[in-house]
């Protein structure tokens, strides 16, 4: 299996201001790993240089030996690393089939709303099964509760086929119902995807998160199991506020 991504000495400077300092992470293909810290610990940044949004003063991020810094966003995306942001990118207009048509016609290049219907992919199949979504495959997704919609966007990724997914608080504003169905998506998708989740609610970690790296303030501050991380009298300062 393929995915495994490796930051070596990684420093990011906005401003003269140091939001990454000397950062080493690894995670290995088919991992789900979680990436915890206070606001400003330099989460969304890290995300951004493996992106290929932000680029680092200096430092390496690896995908599978291949070097991700210097390249541009696209090119990127095309390597197999999929991200989703906090502000959802669904069509509303469109059912949930099409929009996780149209995701796939991305990886394809071919505008699936202007190529000839030839029925319904077996990726896009697949996608709905996993995300649950099979028995509204055929609603707007405007009519999608946030759950539901969050998964879509899951499954938009999904059926790019990526290796990497890099995923921004996933169950934010997620009913109880809600996190645990994510929680065994998310588990389900690390089964053939390197995964990293930028998430904050403990709760959901105890449940579903088995490796947790946690930063503060750019650096890496522990990284180990959930119970781990927790026992860590400095977690516990800078982070769980004890
Ligand atoms: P997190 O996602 O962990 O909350 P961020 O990665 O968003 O943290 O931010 C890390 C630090 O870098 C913060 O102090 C933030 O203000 C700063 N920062 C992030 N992006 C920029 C930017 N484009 N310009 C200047 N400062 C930034």
């Amino acid at each position: 299996m393929t995915g495994r991504l490796e930051v070596r000495g990684l420093n990011v400077v906005f401003d003269g201001f140091h939001a990454i300092t000397d950062l080493d992470v690894t995670v290995q293909p088919g991992e789900l790993r979680f990436l915890i810290g206070p606001n400003g610990a330099g989460k969304t940044t890290l995300i951004d240089v493996i992106t290929g949004r932000t680029r680092p003063a200096s430092g390496s991020v690896r995908f599978d030996g291949t070097e991700l810094v210097g390249r541009r966003e696209h090119a990127i995306v095309r390597l197999g690393i999929g991200r989703t942001f906090q502000t959802s990118v669904v069509f509303e207009e469109l059912t949930v089939l099409e929009n996780l048509d149209l995701a796939a016609s991305f990886r394809r290049r071919i505008p699936a709303l202007l190529r000839a219907r030839r029925g319904v992919s077996g990726e896009v199949t697949a996608a709905l099964e996993t995300t649950g979504l099979t028995s509204l495959a055929g609603r707007p997704a405007g009519v999608l509760s946030h759950g539901q919609r969050q998964w879509l966007e899951i499954g938009m990724l999904i059926v790019q086929r990526p290796r990497l997914l890099l995923l921004d608080e996933p169950v934010a504003g997620m009913s109880r119902g809600e996190r645990d169905r994510t929680g065994e998506l998310l588990q389900a998708v690390a089964k053939d995807h390197t995964v990293v989740v930028i998430e904050h609610d403990m709760e959901f970690l105890r449940r579903f998160a088995s490796q947790v790296t946690v930063l503060h303030e750019g650096r890496l501050l522990r990284e180990g199991t959930v119970a781990a991380v927790q026992a860590d009298p400095r977690v516990q300062e800078v982070y769980l506020g004890r």
